[in-house]
């Protein structure tokens, strides 16, 4: 059984498991990843895809960097929180 969906001081909800890893593709090897990463930036340009180590699952997912996005909704709106 793999480490489930902990990390060190803190758990994963499912949700956002799923956001992060679950919904996304797997790479078994970073370099996988980077492969794949270089082959999307020739079709479709910019895009900064970033190996990076899940460490829900162990393996390795892009993270798709989208300019200009920093900011993420700090002060909370409405009530709920993030989705
Ligand atoms: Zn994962």
């Amino acid at each position: 059984m793999r480490a489930g969906f902990e990390r060190i001081g803190r758990t994963v909800s499912l949700e956002r498991a799923k956001r992060s890893c679950l919904d996304k593709r797997a790479y078994k090897s970073r370099n996988e990843a980077r492969d794949f990463a270089a082959r999307n930036r020739k079709k479709y340009g910019e895009t900064a895809d970033q190996p990076y180590r899940c460490t829900i699952c162990g393996k390795f997912h892009l993270a798709t960097r989208k300019a200009k996005r920093k900011t993420r909704a700090k002060a909370g709106r409405g009530k709920g929180g993030k989705r």
